[in-house]
């Protein structure tokens, strides 16, 4: 049997309904205090007959038949739980869920996850919103429907930047808390990107944001991004991505060593 994407369209739209469709949490690291602060949660789907599908095969395909409604306002739901069952921690961790480009064109978007996020009771500061930089940025409509979940206190993560077209100009006018370096940039130990880090961080501290890193595998990477001046990394030098519950057993270690 050939799994094509048609096969994998048609077993998507249902995805959510049969449970297949998961979150996985990869822990962000304060540099300052070197603790979890918050995570990003990423989905997965387990079909049935394959395993484990990793997001960058299927979100595409959700992107294309509509399906990445459905699963992005399961990931804000989980997310929102997630938050909901921890709220009671002295010190509470943030999460960061992904949202499609698809999803940020659509006008009712916005109103939908203020929706889930009321009714989920939990405080709208703990949810970060991680919109990809290489989406070309309707700017005047996407920016004012960014500022009303900002003014909710909904954060707003410019993610993968270094890989798109968005000047640093661009981004600075763009509503956002946080800037988030791509891998890319993080994993290229080139003194030119380590000039271009510092001045990437100084710029958006001016602007009150904070950046964080992606894709920490080494010490020396760690190094650098600390040296360039984030607030945050995160990568595989810490964890990756992990089940729920993993992700409870850490922050439980982290509590006790604390
Ligand atoms: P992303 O948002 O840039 O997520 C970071 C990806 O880098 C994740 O891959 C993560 O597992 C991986 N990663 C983390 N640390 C390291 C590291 O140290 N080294 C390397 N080489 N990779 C690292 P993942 O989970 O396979 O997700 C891939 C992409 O799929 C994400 O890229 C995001 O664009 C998309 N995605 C994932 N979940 C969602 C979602 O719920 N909604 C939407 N719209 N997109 C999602
Ligand atoms: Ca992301
Ligand atoms: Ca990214």
């Amino acid at each position: 049997m050939t799994w094509d994407a048609d096969r994998l369209a048609a077993d998507l739209l249902g995805a959510v309904d049969r449970g297949e469709i998961v979150a996985h949490y990869q822990p962000q690291i304060e540099l300052s205090s070197g603790d979890i602060v918050a995570a990003e949660a990423l989905c997965r789907w387990n079909h049935p007959e394959l395993g484990m599908v990793p997001p960058d095969t299927f979100i595409p395909i959700a992107e294309n038949n509509g399906a990445i409604d459905g699963i992005g306002a399961f990931m804000a739901e989980t997310a929102c739980d997630w938050l909901g069952t921890h709220t009671m921690r002295e010190q509470p961790i943030e999460i960061s869920v992904n949202v499609s480009a698809i999803q940020l064109a659509e006008p009712d978007f916005y109103e939908k996850l203020a929706t889930t996020i009321d009714a989920s009771g939990v405080d709208p500061n703990l949810l970060t919103i991680e919109i990809t930089e290489s989406l070309r940025f309707d700017t005047e409509a996407v920016s004012k429907r960014l500022s009303y979940l900002l003014s909710i206190g909904v954060g707003v993560s410019i993610d993968d930047f270094g890989t798109g077209y968005a000047s640093v100009d661009q981004l600075l006018d763009l509503p956002a808390t946080e800037l988030k370096i791509d891998q890319s940039l993080v994993q290229d130990t080139s003194p030119a990107s380590s000039v271009l880090m510092t001045a990437v961080v100084s710029l958006v501290h001016r602007r009150g944001a904070r950046v964080i890193a992606e894709g920490v595998e080494t010490d020396e990477q760690l190094a650098r991004v600390r040296e360039a001046g984030f607030d945050r990394a995160q990568g595989y030098l810490f964890a990756a991505p992990m089940p729920a519950g993993e992700f409870e057993q850490l922050l439980a270690s982290q509590r006790e060593s604390a």
